[in-house]
């Protein structure tokens, strides 16, 4: 198997792409039938076990039945007769459950090697064979009164990216579940010091969000040899229905894993806390010997005219969206994780690989199930595809999809300097220039009267109709880790002087319109010893010291505050680019890295009449002018608390060097 990985915030320079009509041999997939039902592969019921397996193109299709998930022989082999709409169909009359199956495909006269099909919803090891469950026996006690937390709009959220292992697998964490799905089920756990880890941390720290990294079957990991502690992000799909078995504690046991998601997304939901998946429908981890591929080879991807697997994903393949089959299956697969395992809301890997149509569907599907879900994505693509610009499903393209959200390269690269040039640095570390898409991260990349996006230094023209369609970042699982990062641009600082301008960037994230995110840990100050793309190295590198939540207490609280003076004050959450026009108002400040502006007429129906921010990257101290009213301070000179600091009546005051001053006056 091979493992292959990019780094995915890759931004796309547009203009360089060249854009190819799709080929002749890709218009013919177009032609295939498509079929509509909801029985595909696997039903059970009182008459029996129904397989029925799309593959319009074979010349003969079998299904092998197993006892087991791994290394025994099969136990008997169904013929496939051909049916409607590009299916074949096998029935047996008894309810299998307990046995597993796969498939095989003849196409052009060759057996294709064995698959567990596409839509395997529970698996046994490594999910080479599709095991046959009651899918209702792995619901956790009160499953059927399970609801996560009610979101009038993506705006109100605040979302923790957090890769299973990375959470719970350092000594620290005093949590028993150590890299498993059960390990955000355990309450009451501690650091050395007594400090609230896992679960309870969430609560603490007041994300309403959890963002899990790939948490469908994914190839890397072998879990027949949990003993290796191997560790991957996971962005190499195989099964998209079932869940990784390496983070249940028995992936033999197919039922195990589903039952421990659940659970994981039930003592959530009791906190109060949403779950979000990384959904990575962009490629697979194989090409010819994918499940795609071994069910109707060639349908599901892309390819160049001379017949080749098209790659915007650097990852040796792309998925091709635009083809009913495999939009139906996207479609499909995010409407069954909805529906079977409550989840709320979905993060699109390379987004852009699919088209427009496609997201704009997965957005209406999904909204009909539960319209607190929401569905954010990278705006973008790790290499040049097929699909025209104008359908890719882009940043630059998100006002043609209302109910998707995208993140701000803008804001993430302008704060801290460029994602992949380390010792580049940004608005917050000093470095003059990075004003004017501040600004554009501010308004959440939608029109502004004061806002010039001639001079944004990534985008150049306000892409967002709303700033609901933005999430707002300076840190993920990709790149440098934010402590990272200015390790590496501010050589020669203190700690002290790091964790400053960790603070005034994220003050910048937090106070901006659109949605805010964060990489899980960044609240204790966390590191990937300058790792930056970690995404097979080991826990030494990937896991979260909880030992920083004791020796990085200050900064923790800091945090604590301001997710808590964005959550009370809805000023910092408008919904329309009107609200924000009409609410948001610039100082006009030649000074270099310093912005500063008001919040005003009780945006949003805030209890505050006007929010007063002053930004101060630069090395040098500011004087601000702010207008005589009674004021209280919220922020200053890297101390925060929404209850307030203290009262101003305004006039000049002094903006500390890489600190962030916000005043508010409800008069
Ligand atoms: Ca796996």
């Amino acid at each position: 198997m091979t493992i292959k990985h990019t780094t995915f915030a890759v931004a796309l320079m547009l203009s360089a792409c060249a854009t190819s009509a799709l080929t002749t041999m890709e218009d013919d997939y177009l032609a295939w039938p498509v079929y509509n039902g909801d029985d595909l592969e696997l039903k059970v019921d009182a008459t029996g076990t129904h397989f029925t397996l799309w593959s319009p193109e074979a010349e003969a299709v079998k299904v092998l039945l197993y006892d087991s998930d791994l290394n025994t022989p099969a136990t008997d082999t169904l013929t496939m007769h051909r049916s409607t709409q590009g299916t074949w169909r096998a029935d047996v009359p008894e309810q299998l459950y307990g046995k597993f199956y796969t498939f095989t495909v003849t196409v052009n006269g060759r057996e294709l090697a064995e698959t567990p099909g596409i839509w395997a919803k529970a698996t046994g090891t490594n999910g080479l064979r599709t095991a046959i469950i009651d899918l209702d026996s792995t619901d956790p006690d009160g499953w059927s009164t399970d609801r996560g937390p009610k979101l009038d709009n993506i705006t109100d959220a605040v979302i923790y990216e957090v890769h299973h292992r990375d959470f719970s697998m350092h000594p620290s964490s005093g949590i028993v579940h150590k890299g498993k799905f059960l390990a955000m089920t355990e309450p009451s756990t501690t650091n050395p010091d007594g400090l609230s880890t896992g679960i309870d941390h969430l609560k603490e720290l007041g994300v309403t969000h959890v963002h899990i990294l790939p948490s469908y079957d994914y190839n890397s990991v072998d879990e027949s040899n949990l003993a290796a502690n191997q560790y991957n992000w996971g962005y190499d799909p195989f099964n998209y229905n079932t869940p990784e078995g390496s983070y249940s504690t028995d992936p033999a046991n197919p039922a195990a894993r589903i039952r421990e998601m659940k659970e994981m997304v039930k003592a959530l939901h009791d906190a109060g806390i949403g779950v979000v998946m990384d959904v990575v429908y962009n490629h697979t981890a194989n090409n010819d010997d994918s499940n795609f591929s071994l069910t109707a080879p060639g349908y599901f991807y892309r390819h160049r005219a001379d017949g080749s697997y098209s790659d915007a994903s650097a990852c040796g393949n792309e998925t091709a969206s635009e083809r009913e089959m495999m939009r139906n299956f996207i479609v499909n697969s995010v409407k069954y994780w909805a529906d079977e395992y409550h989840i709320d809301g979905f993060r699109f890997d390379l987004m852009a690989i699919h088209d427009t149509e496609t997201m704009n569907r997965v957005a209406a599907e999904l909204k009909k199930i539960n319209p607190s879900i929401f569905v954010y994505g990278e705006g973008w693509t790790a290499g040049d595809s097929p699909l025209p610009v104008e359908r890719r499903a882009l940043k630059e393209n998100v006002d043609k999809m209302k109910g998707i959200a995208v993140f701000s390269d803008d804001i993430r690269d302008a704060v801290k300097g460029h994602y992949s040039n380390a010792a580049d640095r940004g608005f917050a570390t000093g470095k003059p220039g990075n004003e004017e898409t501040v600004k554009i991260g501010i308004v959440a990349s939608t029109a502004h009267p004061q806002v010039d996006y001639s001079k944004g230094n990534n985008s150049k023209f306000a892409y967002a109709g709303a700033p609901t369609q933005i999430i707002n970042y300076v840190s993920c699982h990709d790149d440098l880790t934010l402590t990272d990062k200015l390790a590496a641009s501010m050589p020669g600082s203190t700690e002290a002087e790091r964790q400053r301008a960790a603070r005034l960037a994220q003050t910048i994230v937090f106070t901006s319109q659109g949605t805010p995110f964060m990489f899980a840990g960044e609240e204790v100050f966390r590191d990937k010893k300058g790792v930056h793309n970690s995404y097979k190295s080991p826990d030494d590198i990937n896991a979260i010291d909880w030992t920083l939540k004791s020796a990085n207490k200050e900064q923790y609280d800091y945090y604590r505050n301001l997710i808590r003076l964005r959550r009370e004050h809805p000023a910092f959450r408008m919904t329309t680019a009107e609200d924000i026009a009409r609410n948001i108002v610039f100082d006009d400040i030649t000074a270099p890295n310093v912005v500063s502006y008001s919040i005003r007429n009780n945006a949003n129906g805030d209890v505050w009449k006007e929010i007063k921010i002053v930004f101060n990257g630069s090395t040098v101290p500011f004087t601000a002018k702010i207008p005589s009213a009674d004021w209280t301070v919220i922020a200053r000179d890297g101390s925060l608390n929404p209850d307030g600091l203290g009262t101003s009546k305004g006039g000049t005051i002094v903006v500390e060097p890489t600190s962030a001053l916000i005043l508010a006056r409800t008069k």
